[in-house]
């Protein structure tokens, strides 16, 4: 008699073919199901944002359906999470308002169907004038990092270092006592670069710095999470971390190390106001005097004015526009306004059960439109442990000492509030800039003069 396992074996041999080809169109089915429940979710985020009109004005990708092959290449790519999906076997930008400009998937994409843009068609953006040399139309004077109009560190830091090197190789000799031959206002990862690369070419600098060192990311909340790509320093060269995600603290020490190392003249607490150009060369008044020098790199970042209200009472002490130390803040009851990364970041924090504070995030429309995958999940789950409260298409309308007045849609509520926290964004000081006669130009739907090299280029 043949035992059970030769019998299975038996069965095996003689049906193997259908088992095989049975077993294929099981995982063919599989594969299509999942790619039709992707369609699907990809679909759902793009009639979401139709119904929301969110687009993205600021830097961008835009895909070229001519080109794209529906690879998906680029939708991996992404480290905000879902922002392009694949709809109808082409790549669609289903999330716009989460697009922060990473620029990953117009590296990721094998076709070249990709580019970066400002604005839309129908909805421009503006931003400063600038060569692909980082110079404006002020002859001498230049924007690197995100007042140019891209965020994040790696492009600052780029920028800086392209920004100085043009500017020092472009020094004109002219008659005439100069203190610098360079002057770098802001000292955040665009000006440190900057300064780094003057150092380098062993040319005459400063940089001056209103606050302290370190630019936003001083700014950023204690032990908050920093996404950072590898780059590359001039004199330092690649700035490498074991992970891409680390606490601010872990990158500004790196930073402060390569500060000392390099005794980079950096002075803090000095505030840029304006200059004049007599004679080619630059008279900048600062608020510890004059400064007299060749050329001006504008490092100067987007934070210095926080969007406001603009609200009686928002003068009121516990109104802030920053979180820095999410400790302070202990069994109270705190509003935060805004739906991108910064607001829901802050939330987290406080609602950390540590603090015990009842925390209630005010939105303007149906959710956190703005901010990436990771932050949203989080978010949501600490709203289902009832450690955070949404009140979604809500608008403050009073502030008072201990309490708001909020509109939720047609009813109006009243919440107890200690504080306030509006991380809504910031007002570009694009006026400014204007004072100065650099020019602001409108982009619809267009790339930036400037094209950046890879890092290996640095
Ligand atoms: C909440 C939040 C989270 C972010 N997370 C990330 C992230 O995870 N990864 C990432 O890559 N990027 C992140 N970014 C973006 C990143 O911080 C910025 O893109 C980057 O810091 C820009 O560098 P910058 O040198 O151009 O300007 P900044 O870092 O803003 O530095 C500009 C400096 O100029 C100074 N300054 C301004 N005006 C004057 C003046 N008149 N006189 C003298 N000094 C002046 C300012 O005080 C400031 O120190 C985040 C930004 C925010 C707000």
């Amino acid at each position: 008699m043949s035992s059970p396992i030769e019998i299975v074996s038996a069965v095996f041999s003689q049906y193997f073919d259908w088992i095989m080809f049975a077993a294929m169109g099981l995982v063919a089915l599989w594969s299509v199901s999942r790619r039709n429940g992707k369609q699907r979710h990809a679909r759902q985020l793009l009639r979401k944002a139709i119904h929301e009109d969110a687009t993205a004005i600021s830097l961008h990708p835009e895909v070229d359906p001519r080109r794209c092959t529906g690879c998906g290449t680029c939708t991996a790519a992404c480290p905000e999470g879902e922002v392009l999906q694949l709809v109808k076997h082409r790549s669609v930008l289903v999330a716009p308002a989460k697009c922060v400009g990473h620029g990953e998937c117009e590296r990721a994409c094998p076709m070249g169907a990709i580019t970066l843009v400002f604005g839309t068609k129908t909805r421009g953006i503006d931003i400063p004038r600038i060569t692909s040399d980082f110079e404006t139309n002020v002859p001498g004077v230049y924007i690197a990092g995100e007042l140019g109009g891209m965020g994040l560190i790696r492009n600052a830091v780029k920028q800086g270092h392209l920004a100085a090197k043009h500017a020092l190789e472009n020094l004109r000799t002219i008659g005439g006592h100069t203190d610098t031959d360079i002057l770098i206002v802001g000292a955040g990862p665009a000006g440190m670069s900057a300064s780094l690369t003057a150092v380098a070419a062993k040319k005459r600098y400063l940089c001056i710095e209103q606050n302290s060192f370190g630019g936003t990311v001083a700014n950023f909340p204690r032990q908050k999470i920093v996404m950072t790509s590898p780059v590359v320093l001039p004199i330092v060269g690649p700035l490498k971390f074991k992970s891409n995600k680390v606490p601010k603290e872990e990158l500004l020490e790196k930073w402060e190390r390569i500060r000392k190392a390099t005794t980079l003249k950096i002075q803090e607490a000095i505030t840029f106001r304006g200059f004049e150009v007599h004679n080619g060369i630059f008279v900048v008044a600062t608020s510890a005097g004059l400064i007299r020098t060749r050329k001006v790199i504008l490092a100067m970042g987007v934070r210095g004015t926080p969007r406001k209200l603009g609200l009686p009472n928002e003068d009121l002490p516990k109104v802030t526009y920053h979180l820095v130390d999410p400790q302070q803040y202990r069994n109270r009851s705190i509003a935060i306004v805004g739906s991108g990364n910064s607001a829901a970041e802050a939330a987290i924090a406080l609602a950390n059960p540590r603090y015990e504070n009842k925390v209630t995030l005010l939105v303007r429309g149906q959710g956190l439109s703005r901010c990436n995958d990771e932050n949203e999940r989080n978010v949501s789950a600490l709203i289902a442990e009832d450690r955070i409260q949404m009140l979604t298409a809500s608008e403050v309308k009073e502030i008072d000492r201990d309490f708001l007045v909020v509109q939720q849609k047609e009813q109006t509520v009243q919440l107890p509030n200690d504080y306030l926290l509006i991380l809504a964004g910031t007002e570009l000081p694009h006026k400014f800039l204007m004072g100065l006669g650099i020019e602001i130009e409108k982009k619809f739907g267009e790339p930036l003069a400037t094209k950046l090299p890879d890092r290996k280029a640095l």
